[in-house]
């Protein structure tokens, strides 16, 4: 009898001291693809142990990201230690001796009990993802009472659906300081996106240097200033031109850093050969024509400034300006535009029809092909490949460069097919210049409407690819012009919380994706900013 009772307290003491501890919400954005909750939660403290783990030698510095980020976060200094400290009060972040397939070079496993927070990966990139559901984790206590932030127990495996997941920024329509660019890095970091496109050069300003081309950022990178967008009209003689800005070399390596620091790849963009104003402004001699360019103000559309194709100096600018942009991004790929070129200007000049004539090209579209073509061989000899928009598409295309797919998703289908890589971001659901809600009661912004529902619909897959064809879609991102966002602010009342939906379309695996806990999950983010 005294027997049994002694094992009903203790059987009831378990039951009391479990049922206090509740499953608590589990916030992650994007969703993981697996995600168990379990009850209890992780309390890092002043005591805790944050241990790394089998980290190759050169990728060292990848834990002091991770450092940084938890000292401020969590607001402790972290004691640092290896396996061997990992014990009881500990976060382990551990690179697996044998490489573990199924979480590929991007994912991660993570088991949070109460005692102890064990994440492992494949690669350093998947630690920090690790760490980034960590943080989020941990959101919910600290809006709640007292704020202390605590991690629910869960045992979570997750991997990306895309390796391309990207977010783009115009900085050429209004120039954005180095600061938020960083900030801008630091939210794509959160939501596991990894390509960072740097919009550096258009019509309305030519926004980073390079030493054989100095007109680019003393002229180019100006314009007067207009207190608002869509008022047009011409530059007048005598108007300062102290609107712009650009970035210095030390600058942009210093973005890069910080960039590789969150995992996240840098691609340059030059536009090639329309957007260009700012370099016609500061170099007429590239243009077809002698019409006095000057760096765009307000809207300018068609835009009707190209450069010369026909004009051996053009290609020598294109290949002077991309060496040194070459040397500044280690990533593979440079983008080099291709949208949007109306080739008016070359129907009528001597020169580009000569060179139609002289490579017996069919016609004008031709001639950009050529054009592109010539860049992209350029580009090999400095090891780098190039990114077009879809602009250039068609059946017989000869260009195999990545296609970055913004029209009609035929463009991507043609172009997967043809066996280009793709990466997607349609204006019907990626481009975050457009309003968010009736436009009635927003600031103004580019026309065009895509909801958070609407952007949270997107999936990168277009329909109508075979297997084989499919591999050739990298994934997907989201676009910032920014004709109508002059200001951080606007810019973040812009990106987020579209950003949000685009994360998870695009790292996400859809039967994984649900909208109205999507919905729920944006509003504990929102509050958590707001915090
Ligand atoms: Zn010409």
């Amino acid at each position: 009898m005294k027997r049994f009772n002694l094992l009903i307290i203790l059987l009831l003491s378990i039951f009391l001291t479990d049922s206090c501890q509740k499953i608590e919400p589990i916030v992650i954005i994007p969703e993981p693809q697996e995600c168990t909750p379990k009850k209890g939660h992780f309390t890092p403290d002043e005591g805790t142990f944050l241990c790394f783990s089998n980290i190759p030698e050169n990728e060292r510095d990848m834990t002091n990201t991770i450092r940084e980020q938890y000292s401020k976060f969590f607001k402790l200094t972290p004691n640092l230690g290896d396996e061997e400290s990992a014990g009881k009060n500990s976060m382990l972040f551990e690179v697996n001796k044998k490489r573990n397939e199924a979480l590929g070079d991007e994912g991660y496993e993570l088991i949070v009990t109460g005692r102890r927070v064990v994440a492992k990966a494949n690669t350093t990139a998947g630690l920090f993802y690790a760490f980034q559901t960590l943080k989020q984790m941990s959101y919910p206590s600290q809006l709640a009472e007292g704020g202390k932030p605590t991690i629910p127990c869960a045992k979570i495996t997750d991997h990306p659906r895309f390796a391309y997941r990207g977010a783009h920024l115009d900085v050429s329509r209004h120039f954005f300081d180095v600061n938020y660019v960083k900030k801008y890095l630091d939210m794509m970091a959160t939501y596991k996106l990894n390509k960072f496109h740097w919009h550096l050069t258009d019509d309305h300003g030519w926004r980073i240097q390079i030493d054989k081309y100095p007109a680019l950022t003393t002229k180019g990178a100006w314009r007067p200033e207009r207190s608002k967008w869509d008022t047009l009209h011409p530059v007048l003689p005598d108007e300062p031109m102290t609107y712009g800005g650009f970035y210095t070399k030390e600058q942009v390596r210093e973005i890069v850093a910080y960039a590789a620091a969150r995992h996240i790849d840098v691609i340059p963009e030059i536009e090639i050969p329309g957007h260009c104003s700012a370099i016609l402004a500061a170099y007429p001699q590239y243009a077809c024509d002698n019409y006095p360019y000057t760096v765009a103000v307000g809207p300018y559309w068609p835009p009707k400034a190209i450069m010369c194709a026909g004009n051996d100096g053009v290609i020598d600018f294109y290949k002077g300006v991309l060496e040194e942009v070459a040397e500044l991004f280690p990533y593979p790929y440079i983008h080099i535009g291709g949208d949007e070129a109306f080739n008016d200007n070359w129907q009528v000049c001597p020169k580009c029809q000569q060179r139609i004539a002289d490579m017996k090209l069919k016609d004008e579209m031709a001639l950009q092909q050529w054009l592109m073509n010539e860049i992209e061989e350029y580009l090999k000899t400095l090891d780098k490949k190039a990114i077009v928009w879809d602009d250039i598409v068609s059946e017989d295309m000869v260009n195999m460069s990545t296609i970055m797919s913004w029209q009609d998703p035929k463009t991507a289908v043609i172009a997967a097919k043809h066996g280009n890589d793709i990466i997607r971001c349609p204006t019907s659901h990626c481009y975050f210049n457009f309003y968010q809600n009736d436009p009635k009661s927003e600031p103004l912004a580019m026309d065009g409407l895509i909801t958070l529902e609407t952007a949270y619909s997107f999936d990168p897959m277009p329909e109508g690819l075979d297997e084989k064809a499919q591999k050739h879609i990298l994934g997907g991102q989201c676009n910032l012009w920014t004709e109508f966002i002059n200001t951080p602010k606007q810019a973040n009342y812009m990106i987020y919380p579209r950003i949000c939906a685009l994360a998870e379309c695009v790292w996400t695996d859809p039967s994984h994706k649900d909208w109205k806990k999507f919905q729920n999950k944006v509003e504990m983010h929102t509050a958590f900013r707001k915090r």
